[in-house]
């Protein structure tokens, strides 16, 4: 099963100049979406983590079935105005514009040591902005996970770069 053809990509959204990677054909096939939560556990296993942190709001689906396929525990990293407790926030540009990050600290364990989760890696921003915020929070980043890197942009280079170990499925 090659997993790419169930992402396909659509031109010029949200904006000009972007190919979007539209998940939804992925989520809609159980086989699909099943082999990609076994590749990310896969590739989990290279990193020493004793939780996960899923992006909002597609990164909440893989980190939920990693959270799951994997046995660990899973916090969240939210949009702005979300959290009744938000703790720390940290903004970050997109490849499509501005957005920011929010946590509420008290979800992890002292101690905890985070694997970030994302559907896709583009520039690398969300993922930079989701490890300040844990450092911000004290919690120890173990490196990032997302299911596609979309080619061309440099993010895992950066991410690298940054001192965030990182993998992923697909390019
Ligand atoms: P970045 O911060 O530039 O690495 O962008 C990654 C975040 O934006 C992820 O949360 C993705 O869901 C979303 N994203 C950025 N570019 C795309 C794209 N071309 N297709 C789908 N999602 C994208």
């Amino acid at each position: 099963m090659n997993l790419l053809d169930y992402l396909p990509g659509v031109p010029d959204f949200p904006k000009p100049g972007i190919l979007f990677r539209d998940i939804s054909p992925l989520l809609a096939n159980p086989n699909a979406f099943k082999e990609a939560t076994l590749q990310l556990e896969a590739l989990a296993q290279q990193f020493d983590y004793s939780h996960i942190l899923g992006i909002e709001s597609r990164g909440f689906i893989f980190g939920t079935a990693l959270a799951y396929q994997a046995h660990k525990g899973l916090a969240l990293a939210r949009k702005p105005n979300k959290l009744p407790l938000a703790s720390h926030r940290e903004s970050y540009g997109l490849e499509y514009g501005l957005d920011s990050l929010e946590i509420a600290q008290s979800t992890l364990p002292a101690g905890a040591r985070i694997l970030i989760v994302d559907d896709v890696l583009a520039t690398g921003g969300t993922i930079i902005a989701a490890s300040k915020l844990l450092k911000k929070a004290g919690f120890d980043v173990a490196g990032a996970l997302t299911l596609l890197e979309i080619d061309g942009l440099n993010g895992s280079k950066i991410l690298s770069q940054t001192g965030i170990a990182n993998k992923t499925v697909l390019v």
